[in-house]
């Protein structure tokens, strides 16, 4: 089977791994910050804090912005369930923003007359988290502009756009939010394994969600209250967790983030190749905006259904049994069970659903070979035409 997905491991991520499990620390020594280093370096945001999934990072990113219980917390339907989840964790309320049809990613009109209704009711979010889907950035200008007016807080779910660039500057500049987040599951574009990070230009935010991340302890004395009584002492100021990224992580995700621009540009080589091999055949090719320069993290098309014979399931059991490892990214979050139990139902956000009819995720990643990506356009081609 063709995965959807894959990490690429070199012989250096190897020998990095190797040092560290030689060295005296596993944990909370050099590499963690050595990495925040490198991905303060590579995003050009102000400060980075590693932790161990991207889940994690955004849960203490929400609360870090005082989410909490009566706060609303808006995402897009078509994301990982831990964009929504993060803010149940806090005890707040979450809600949806259909997305656009052309981009998939959370659509800013759309957000813009949900603002206004919610304004009228006193319902307006104190976060909203737009997912930049498959890599391609949201229309950051657009939903910043609307945080100026409506008065909400921004975190960038960037788990799959780490190495793609919007209007001009890297994603994680955070140029247009308060935080934002990587994930570096093996099937993302950079992996440690597990683990995930914060990314911020303030240094309250940055503070606050270091101290999250580790139990909510300080062992600085200009935040203590009161005065050491040695040099054993610590202070937990906060409910903090432990969400902290060891250090085999750490060295790993150094090593990976030096080949970055490799990594993304040949997704970019096989991407471009599929928009090339694919036009001719009915389906929809992912849509790419002049503002954004994608991590091509998933390659996402729509079959158009009225020019094939079979149905979405019958072309996707197909190529799963042909080898293909597709995948559909996503289910509608708030068709979830669990969401469905809060209200939410079929019908609430169309667009997402009707994507969601038609979305299938082709394989791309590193290490495919120009004979994997003949080999996925060709049995497609015999499928649907
Ligand atoms: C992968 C992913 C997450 C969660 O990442 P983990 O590191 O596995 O916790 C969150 N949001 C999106 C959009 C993702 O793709």
């Amino acid at each position: 089977m063709i995965p959807y997905g894959k990490q690429a491991i070199s012989q250096s991520d190897i020998d990095a791994v190797l040092e560290v499990l030689n060295s005296d620390f596993l944990t909370q020594g050099p590499k963690v910050p050595a990495f925040e280093a490198a991905l303060v370096n590579s995003s050009q945001a102000s400060y980075a804090v590693a932790v161990n999934s991207a889940t994690s990072a955004l849960h203490i990113a929400c609360l870090a912005l005082g989410v909490g219980p009566s706060d609303w917390v808006w995402t897009s339907p078509i994301t990982f369930v831990a964009s929504a989840n993060c803010a149940l964790y806090c005890g707040a309320k979450v809600d949806f923003v259909d997305i656009s049809p052309s981009s998939y990613n959370m659509c800013p009109k759309l957000l813009e007359k949900k603002l206004i209704v919610a304004r009228e009711n006193g319902t307006l979010p104190k976060v909203v988290i737009p997912v930049h889907l498959a890599g391609q950035s949201c229309d950051m200008q657009a939903i910043h502009a609307l945080s100026m007016r409506f008065g909400f807080k921004i975190i960038e779910d960037a788990s799959h756009a780490i190495g793609g660039r919007y209007l001009n500057k890297p994603v994680g500049s955070c140029i247009y939010s308060d935080i934002t987040v990587f994930s570096f599951h093996p099937v993302k574009i950079v992996t440690t394994a597990e683990g995930g990070a914060v990314l911020t230009n303030s240094v309250l935010l940055a503070d606050k969600m270091r101290l999250l991340r580790s139990h909510g302890i300080t062992r600085e004395p200009e935040n203590m209250r009161g005065d050491s009584d040695g040099p054993w002492y610590y202070e937990q100021i906060a409910l903090g967790f432990n969400y902290r990224m060891t250090e085999l992580q750490a060295a790993l995700g150094i090593s990976q983030l030096n080949r970055l621009e490799e990594f993304v540009a040949r997704r970019h080589y096989l991407a471009n190749r599929y928009h090339s091999l694919l036009t001719h055949l009915p389906l929809s090719l992912p849509h790419q905006h002049p503002d954004a320069y994608s991590a091509w993290h998933l390659y996402i098309i729509q079959l158009d259904l009225s020019q094939i014979t079979k149905t979405h399931l019958q072309v996707f059991s197909e190529l799963r049994s042909q080898g293909i490892g597709v995948n559909l990214h996503y289910i509608p979050v708030h068709l979830q069970p669990y969401y469905q139990d809060m209200g939410f139902k079929k019908g609430d956000f169309s667009h997402a659903e009707h994507y969601y009819q038609h979305a299938i995720s082709l394989p791309i990643f590193f290490g495919m070979t120009d004979e994997m990506q003949d080999k996925i356009v060709n049995v497609l081609s015999d499928i649907v035409e």
